[in-house]
């Protein structure tokens, strides 16, 4: 006589999928909100910081991509944008900037500088800040356009779509200064 444990299996199976299927639904609404509400912490330090604020001006219109108000404490931002050279002293404070970035977040070098070191193949220049970051968006150029850079906006938008996302994260809280560089 079949009992009424028998069916437990598949009622969970269907309760799982009931709950993939919201996951899904609300993992996709949070990229589209996340991925148009995007609240830049410019970290600008070299002459690649002229171009970026060419990229805020109305030309340019970044508000149509919801990424034109920047925010100048990180605790209120989502996006670092790294604008320019950094260099070894440079690198605890970057590091720290992003630490105190609330997740989920992203990080956005910004020209040939930031992401590589540029020309400055030097003892004293960091060599692109994914070594002190993890980068999500590279934009090359030396400085780069500001059709680049929206190149790299729109990229990274694909990619915050594309991620999984969750109402409540339950990931154990990081102790600040020993988290490791990739995510
Ligand atoms: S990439 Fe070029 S413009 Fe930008 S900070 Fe480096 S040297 Fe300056």
């Amino acid at each position: 006589m079949a009992s009424e444990l028998d069916n437990l299996p598949v009622i969970t199976t269907r309760r799982e999928e009931a709950q993939g299927f919201l996951q899904g639904l609300v993992s996709k609404g949070l990229g589209w909100a996340r991925k148009y509400s995007l609240f830049q912490y410019p970290f600008v330090t070299a002459c690649c910081g002229m171009e970026f604020m060419t990229v805020a001006s109305a030309r340019y219109d970044l508000d149509r991509f919801g990424a034109a108000l920047p925010r100048f404490s990180p605790r209120q931002a989502d996006l670092l944008i790294v604008v320019g050279t950094v260099n070894c002293k440079q690198a605890p404070i970057l590091r720290r900037v992003y630490e105190q970035i609330a997740e989920p977040k992203w990080v956005v070098a910004f020209g040939v500088c930031a992401s590589s070191g540029g020309f400055y193949d030097n003892y004293a220049t960091v060599q692109g800040i994914d070594r002190i970051v993890p980068v999500d968006v590279y934009i090359p150029g030396c400085p780069p356009r500001p059709e680049q850079v929206l190149d790299g906006i729109m990229l990274l938008q694909q990619k915050i779509q594309g991620q999984q996302h969750k109402l409540i994260d339950r990931k154990p809280l990081p102790v600040v200064g020993q988290e490791p560089i990739s995510r």
